[in-house]
């Protein structure tokens, strides 16, 4: 098939795919797991079990806080040891579910079992009601509640594709890839159960030419599952290939536009781990309680890079340290890719649905270029792949100019890194960017308030 990719902006960083190799390991369960209430986009969950009670693993832990939310479950079984604020990976203080871990109970009714179910059911609102209930968030970093993006809202035009996002085009991640080596037709099956879920649009499965094998093993399990209507479909490799909107132009040529869901145009967008978790979801009624995490970096050697399975609310530094430790010439810790990842200020933080690496950059790696003055060389422009002028942007937001930033849609920014990774001044644009979207938003957040408030006045 042909290879194809977005039109507009995007770079090409080094892939550094340093732990491609390494199979996908289980981490043991420690001695205290602490687990979030706010592992989703949308309002925290609201626990539902109280101090000394015992769980069972899979239990529902937390039910959602709004509609806009998910379920949370108990990630081993033993007994609820606390329930109160705790610090995230940010420093940010988040309520948690301590969990004193007694065992590996399963609640009644999850199947455990690894025996593959490929017959997919007919009944889509029991298959909505268990992606619902076993708490499956979108995996590819955004954290959305699956089972309403698979529901878009009445009157919203119908799917006419479902796109798999298997292109983890951040460099150093793996965990994506080794899923696709590994489980290839839980993913598939769990692909398929969303196309029926949608109506049937055509599906395709969209994999960087970065990874051949990947590209070859899904296509073969593809081929024996015998699905029709869905594709195994190759991406040159380009960053941000992953980004919903880039994957939406690469595929099927249409522009998503400002502030509008996929579905504007059709499409819907689903990462290939919660096609997995979508898959245990549905056909073993098994909560999302695990995910596989990278531990990768320029500062370890090959075999200290590792793929791990692990249980949500594990500590990230009992999973550094079974790891091997953290390497002293690590100069900074990153949960995610390198271009779009997020420092990590706390290491004691608790692993969530949505955590994929524990990156270690080295010094070298991280540092700035001291900051010079703008050339007006128009590489950010040309890198950026929402269309946008990131110099423009900087200067904007250094000039306090809310409204023009608005009217110049840096709303839309997807927060990339491409201008950065491109500007040879060594310009701070993310950085100035991201706290001029942070800025706009708010304004365009109260201003819709302010509407709705004064609609409701209007209707007394
Ligand atoms: S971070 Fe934002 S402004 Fe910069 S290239 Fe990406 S989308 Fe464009
Ligand atoms: S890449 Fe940097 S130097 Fe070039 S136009 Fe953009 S901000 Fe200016």
């Amino acid at each position: 098939m042909k290879k194809i990719t977005f039109s507009i902006g995007g770079v090409h960083p080094n892939d550094c795919k340093l732990a491609a190799d390494r199979p996908i390991e289980v981490l043991p369960i420690p001695e205290t797991l602490y687990v979030s209430m706010a592992q989703h986009l949308g309002a925290p969950a609201k626990p539902v079990v109280s101090v000394g009670d015992k769980v069972k693993t899979g239990q529902v832990i937390a039910e959602p806080g709004g509609f806009i939310s998910a379920f949370v479950h108990s990630p081993a079984s033993g007994t609820v040891k606390s329930i109160a604020p705790r610090a995230d990976l940010a420093g940010r203080m988040v309520p948690h579910i301590e969990i004193a871990v007694e065992g590996d109970e399963w609640a009644e009714g999850i199947d455990t079992s690894d025996a593959l179910i490929a017959e997919i059911p007919e009944d889509r609102a029991m298959m909505l009601e268990r992606i619902k209930n076993c708490g499956v968030v979108g995996l590819g970093g955004a954290t959305f509640p699956t089972h309403v993006k698979l529901n878009p809202a009445p009157g919203s035009p119908a799917a006419e594709a479902l796109l798999i996002n298997g292109a983890e085009c951040e460099p150093f991640l793996t965990s994506d890839y080794r899923l696709m080596l590994e489980s290839p037709k839980p993913i598939l099956i769990g692909a398929s159960i969303m196309q029926k879920i949608l109506g049937g649009p055509k599906c395709y499965i969209c994999i960087e030419d970065n990874k051949p094998q990947a590209i070859k093993v899904m296509g073969e399990a593809l081929e024996e599952l015998g699905f029709s209507n869905m594709v195994v479909q190759p991406l040159l490799k380009k960053y941000p290939q992953g980004g919903e909107k880039q994957l939406i132009q690469a595929v099927m040529r249409r522009e998503v536009g400002s502030g509008a869901l996929p579905i504007s145009v059709g499409a819907v967008v689903q990462n290939v781990s919660t096609a997995f978790a979508v898959y245990e979801a549905v056909q073993k009624n098994k909560p999302l309680i695990t995910n596989v995490l990278t531990v990768t970096g320029d500062c370890l050697p090959v075999e200290k890079q590792h793929n791990y399975r692990f249980r949500i609310g594990m500590p990230l530094s009992y999973i550094a340290s079974y790891a091997g430790g953290i390497p002293t010439e690590a100069a900074k810790i990153v949960s995610g890719g390198p271009m779009m990842g997020r420092a990590i200020a706390n290491i004691e933080a608790a692993a969530v649905k949505g955590s994929s690496s524990l990156l270690y950059l080295k010094e070298s790696t991280t540092r700035r270029w001291t900051e010079s003055a703008c050339i007006r060389c128009g590489r950010c422009s040309e890198a950026c792949p929402m269309g946008l002028e990131p110099f423009l942007l900087n200067r904007l937001y250094k000039g306090g100019l809310t409204d023009e930033l608005e009217k110049n849609a840096v709303q839309d920014c997807i927060e990339c890194g491409c201008c950065l990774y491109s500007c040879p001044a060594g310009i701070p644009l993310l950085d100035n960017v991201r706290q001029a979207k942070l800025q706009v938003m708010g304004i365009i957040r109260a201003r819709a308030a302010a509407a709705k408030a004064a609609a409701g006045q209007a209707n007394k």
